[in-house]
């Protein structure tokens, strides 16, 4: 089997970087960062998007796991001291494939048919530079709200414990294919109104963003990756086609993840 490694860089992901490289080698896997069909990211949560936007176009054939170098991660689950275990169940056999749903972006300029396209791991937010962000949320085809505020966030399940969750939204189960949007301080009053829920769209429900006002400039971020567009014409969010592949070797369920991260990991 092909793998390759990418570490946060910091002293000791590098460690645990190259004893993993080392030890997988001696068992006869290839180390390869071409076309790896294991990817291990030694770091956090933020290492672990990195990962995935390295290898994103090759989703089909790479399978990631998470080796957290700090506090525990949703993406990173395994320990440092957890590492030797971890390689000779890599080495002994073929892994389960756990898959996790993708959130698909399209972003359509004013003057053109050709858009630019994108797939988020955890979400894709919309704010302005500086005013408030006007945009109309279209959702299956049909005008559903007029927003204005600091901005919106289109999240995938796995993101849901990301920035969708400091937003106020729902944390969702990855069996789930669905979209969650989730506002960023709205303005209510008598002339604007919004729904001021969190929404869950199912796979089949296309949400658009259309701005109101095509020469101000916003700002999107695709996970970790921030651009500057002005001339949008609409922003069309979709659960994506494709999947993430988590490589499994032990049991972790995600709402024991969750406990562990947001309430205790202490075992009671
Ligand atoms: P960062 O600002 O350095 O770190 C953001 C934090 O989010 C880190 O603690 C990271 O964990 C954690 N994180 C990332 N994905 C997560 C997930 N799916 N579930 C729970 N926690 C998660 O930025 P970054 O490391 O490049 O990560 C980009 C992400 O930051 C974005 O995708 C967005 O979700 C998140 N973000 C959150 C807020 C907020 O909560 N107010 C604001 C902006 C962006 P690690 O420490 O393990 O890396």
């Amino acid at each position: 089997m092909r793998f390759a490694i990418l570490s946060r860089s910091d002293n000791k992901s590098e460690v645990i970087k190259s004893r993993v490289k080392q030890y997988l080698t001696d068992f006869s896997l290839e180390y390869d960062e071409e076309k790896p069909e294991l990817v291990i990211s030694v770091g956090g949560d933020g290492t672990f998007l990195e990962a995935f936007h390295t290898y994103k176009h090759r989703l089909k054939d790479t399978a990631f796991i998470g080796v957290h170098t700090g506090h525990l991660g949703f993406y990173a689950d395994w320990v440092p001291e957890e590492v030797e275990k971890l390689i000779i169940e890599i080495a002994k056999k073929p892994f389960e494939v756990v898959e996790y749903p993708l959130l698909d972006i399209k972003i359509h300029p004013v003057d053109s048919e050709q858009y630019q396209q994108f797939v988020a791991l955890n979400e894709v937010s919309v704010k302005s530079i500086d005013s408030t962000v006007a945009m109309d949320v279209h959702i299956k085809g049909a005008h559903f709200e007029r927003f204005r505020g600091d901005g919106l966030c289109v999240s995938t399940p796995s993101g849901s414990t990301a920035y969708n969750k400091a937003l106020g939204g729902a944390i969702l189960h990855p069996s789930l294919n669905a979209l969650q949007i989730t506002e960023m301080a709205s303005i209510n009053n008598r002339v604007y109104r919004t729904i001021g829920s969190p929404l869950i769209l199912p796979k089949h429900h296309v949400c658009e963003l259309l701005p109101l006002y095509h020469d101000r400039s916003m700002l999107i971020t695709v996970d970790h990756n921030t651009e500057e567009y002005a001339n949008i014409d609409r922003i069309e969010c979709r659960v994506s086609d494709e999947k993430i592949r988590f490589a499994r070797f032990r049991a972790f369920p995600f709402w024991k993840r969750v406990h562990d991260s947001f309430i205790s990991d202490e075992r009671t």
